[in-house]
């Protein structure tokens, strides 16, 4: 690799960069090039990477897998840099940045049928599909990724009435630890097709997902604004709202600590309807909870809502803790407004993750959280206060969604993976990723014995 002795300087140990792919070469960002500081941090975390190779294909994928492989150094696999469990970036290791692979597809307009690259964002996606009349459930953010949202779930604002982004998947390819390339279907490598439905980012590199698609056109998006203060009974009655809902309606909540005295809530709710009376029919509801303090309600495309955002880089390390909940109780209600007034949480969301999720069998994907109606998720900064108050409302949660999650102690894998998921889990990691090669977004393989 063709270097000036002032790049080659802020070469990092353990990586032999003169061996790298020349396919891979060209589009390669180590810590001395200009371009470095555009990819060594990602959404929510900095990093320092010793090299950043940027595979524009399956076969680049290959060959960067097998460079990487051979390096003393930690891996990390990015498709749009928003991972919260995952870790996209890391400290002198090596990133397999997929962003170059982002394109999107239709493959048959008759069933919808469209391929998607993981490097593309949904906020790409959304803008792609309107002119066909069609969305893809994905989430509440048009800078997040296609590769690591539909690898884990995507809980989105159509959720309800579509489900999750992970549902809509018909195949996948796959590259696996060894460099072999699969497609994973409910036809071919049926094992993989389902694990690659939750637990994805163990398993292998997605390089394209083939989704069906629905037909959305204009929706109905409100954005209200509530006067929260009363915030235990608030959330029994929002909570009791959204499962009341038609499917058509999806709502998430965003809280944070008293300011002035004051718990206000902000609501986001997108309505599946262009039509004015239908929409204010399903956000009535909502607004009989609490006084409205703010509220917004447009007809508009799907993609005006998930939009690409600027592209934002972080220095920092999350603390996110998460769980799904069945129905907002007033017990739960209760230790959330606790937790809330302990100002320990400046960002606690809900989203509804119900309605059509529970349409899909406990074990038809390794995403086995199919009764619950909430996912509820809160942010700190880097001390113990919000882990502690977290823990300690553990009799809640049933299960948790690992996108959110940041606390890598072991319990939390038989909480994301619950009941048998986690065995079946683990057998698709013994065989197809037996040196645990993709292990940094929470490892499935079991830890060695002890040998006495
Ligand atoms: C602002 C924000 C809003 C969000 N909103 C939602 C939401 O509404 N609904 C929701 O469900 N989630 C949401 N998330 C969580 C999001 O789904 C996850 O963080 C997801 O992993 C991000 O995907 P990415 O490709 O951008 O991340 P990356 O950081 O690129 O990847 C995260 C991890 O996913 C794995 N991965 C990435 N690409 C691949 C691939 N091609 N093959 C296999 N594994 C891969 C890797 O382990 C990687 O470490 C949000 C996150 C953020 C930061």
């Amino acid at each position: 690799m063709l270097r000036s002795a002032r790049v080659r300087a802020a070469r990092r140990p353990g990586i032999d960069y003169d061996s790298i792919p020349a396919s891979l070469v060209a589009a390669a960002v180590e810590p001395g090039d200009t371009g470095y500081a555009d990819v060594r941090s990602t959404y929510m975390r900095g990093g320092r990477p010793g090299l950043v190779l940027r595979p524009d294909g399956t076969d680049q994928v290959v060959e960067a897998l097998a460079f990487a492989r051979a390096q003393d150094v930690p891996l990390a696999i990015r498709s749009g840099g928003h991972g919260i469990s995952g870790r996209s970036t890391n400290d002198g290791g090596i990133v397999l940045d997929l962003s170059r692979m982002n394109r999107i597809e239709v493959l048959d307009v008759a069933t919808r049928r469209v391929r998607i690259e993981p490097g593309a964002r949904w906020g790409e996606v959304a803008a792609a599909l309107h002119p066909y009349g069609w969305a893809l459930t994905s989430g509440d953010s048009g800078g997040v990724g296609v590769g690591g949202l539909a690898t884990a779930g995507g809980i989105g604002f159509l959720v309800r009435e579509h489900g999750l982004t992970l549902d809509h998947l018909r195949a996948a390819e796959v590259v696996l630890a060894d460099g072999s390339v699969r497609r994973a279907s409910p036809t071919d490598d049926a094992d993989l097709f389902w694990g690659v439905r939750g637990a994805g980012a163990n398993l292998g590199i997605v390089t394209s997902f083939e989704f069906e698609v629905d037909e959305v056109g204009d929706v109905g998006f409100a954005q209200l604004v509530f006067d929260a203060s009363d915030t235990a009974q608030f959330l029994v009655d929002w909570g009791a709202t959204v499962e009341a809902a038609p499917r058509d309606t999806t709502a998430f909540l965003i809280m944070g600590p008293p300011r002035g005295g004051m718990v206000a809530a902000q609501v986001m709710a997108m309505v599946d309807s262009d039509d004015p009376e239908t929409i204010i029919d399903r956000l009535q509801p909502f607004a009989r909870i609490a006084p409205l303090l703010q509220q917004q309600v447009q007809v508009v495309p799907y993609p005006a809502v998930v939009q690409v955002p600027p592209r934002h880089s972080s220095e920092g390390e999350p603390v996110s803790r998460t769980g799904m909940v069945e129905h907002l109780t007033p017990a739960f209600a209760a230790d959330a407004e606790h937790l809330l007034r302990s100002g320990a949480t400046p960002f606690f969301q809900i989203r509804a993750a119900g309605g059509a999720v529970h349409d899909v069998p406990a074990d038809a994907t390794a995403y086995a959280h199919r009764s619950a109606h909430f996912s509820v998720l809160a942010m700190g900064s880097g001390n113990r206060r919000l882990d502690a108050l977290w823990d300690a409302m553990a009799h809640h949660f049933d299960g948790l969604y690992l996108s959110f999650e940041t606390d890598r102690r072991p319990e939390r894998l038989a909480e994301a993976y619950p009941g048998p998921t986690l065995a079946r889990v683990r057998d698709l990691k013994r065989r197809y990723d037996p040196q645990d090669v993709f292990r940094h977004n929470f490892s499935v393989a079991e830890p060695p014995a002890v040998v006495l």
